[in-house]
């Protein structure tokens, strides 16, 4: 490693978990001496979210540098991009060395499970590893609109969700910036944080990183856009290898979280996916649908979207020009009763 990226990577990580151990009364050395909550006969439900056991143990600071050694040179996401993003440089997602907040606060309109009665804590960032082409906050995604902001600002949004009561932390478009979040939740974590992490992503994961995520997110919200690579290369910025990526990331994240699980309604963990259903069956519904039923199980958690309208370019394309008709709707729903899915709405 070169000394200047070494002294990047080595100061992000001086900021956030060297500050994060030494709140928590840790250093280095007595963390990982420091035993388990389930070692001192602690329940589940009174530990929490795993993070804060992983934190204590030492677990959290050790993926922490693993997923910082993929920035370097970045492989955080399938596109491989190769750029060193400690120096500045920028691949497709357009996000380098820092990062950007748009917008964040309750949020109501997300899944009633994940809403509650006090909202999902839902921080947006800029930028995006995907890019369709008829994304619907393509000023955040794809023009890269929102505010600078740091680990310690990012640690505190996460607190100020949690104050106002939100039942999670719903983290938005966050695959280019997995580093940065896990260095921003060991902030949080020092400082009080204890709710549900919820990983809100296009899909379009790398098995490694999300495998990395284990234990540290509570809750997968991944979309699963297309089935057809020649599709998912002509309206997600050349991605052909989306439909294979988001097919293994998201069995991974059923892997580790199972069926989305709720208390008084409120989930608390697992998994539920989004699809958004397109004109002329481009988003390949009826596929998706089965490959649920056979690959995950029908008590999967789905969300069948109805409410595409053409955004950003996607007039440039015929088959995205108009929204699904009615009757379109009607056959993906059919689609996915005929698929045997117990939970999708
Ligand atoms: S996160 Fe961005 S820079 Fe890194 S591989 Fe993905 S698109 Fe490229």
């Amino acid at each position: 490693m070169a000394p200047s990226r070494r002294k990047f990577v080595q100061g992000c990580l001086a900021a956030a978990g060297a500050a994060a151990l030494d709140r928590l009364g840790l250093t280095r050395g007595s963390a990982a001496q420091a035993g388990t909550l389930a070692a001192e006969g602690i329940s589940g439900e009174e530990r929490g979210p795993s993070y804060l056991e992983m934190e204590r143990s030492g677990e959290l600071e050790r993926r922490e540098q693993a997923l910082w050694a993929m920035f370097e040179a970045c492989r955080l996401c399938p596109r491989q991009c190769g750029v060193d993003r400690t120096a500045g440089e920028k691949g497709i997602c357009g996000s380098a060395e820092t990062f950007k907040i748009a917008s964040y606060g309750p949020h109501y309109g997300e899944e009633a499970p994940l809403v509650g009665r006090r909202g999902s804590g839902t921080i947006f960032f800029s930028h995006c590893n995907l890019l369709c082409v008829f994304c619907q906050n393509w000023e955040i995604n794809h023009l890269g609109e929102g505010m600078r902001a740091g680990h310690a600002d990012l640690a505190r949004m996460m607190l100020e969700l949690q104050n106002r009561g939100c039942h999670n932390i719903n983290l938005v478009t966050p695959t280019h910036l997995v580093p940065h979040l896990v260095s921003a939740l060991r902030l949080a974590i020092a400082d009080g944080l204890r709710l549900p992490m919820l990983y809100n992503t296009s899909g379009y994961d790398s098995l490694e990183v999300i495998r990395l995520l284990d234990g540290i997110i509570d809750i997968y919200l991944p979309d699963f856009k297309y089935q057809d690579a020649t599709v998912a290369a002509r309206f997600s910025q050349g991605a052909p290898n989306y439909p294979g990526h988001a097919a293994a990331a998201i069995k991974e994240m059923h892997r580790q979280v199972g069926e989305l699980r709720q208390i008084d309604g409120v989930a608390q963990s697992g998994l539920l996916i989004r699809h958004l259903v397109l004109p002329e069956n481009v988003a390949g519904t009826d596929g998706f649908v089965r490959w649920v039923a056979s690959e995950l199980g029908p008590d999967t958690h789905v969300n069948i979207m109805g409410q595409y309208t053409p955004q950003y370019q996607a007039h440039k394309h015929p088959s995205l020009s108009r929204p699904p008709t009615r009757e379109e709707f009607a056959q993906a729903m059919q689609w996915a009763r005929e698929a045997g899915l117990r939970h999708f709405h």
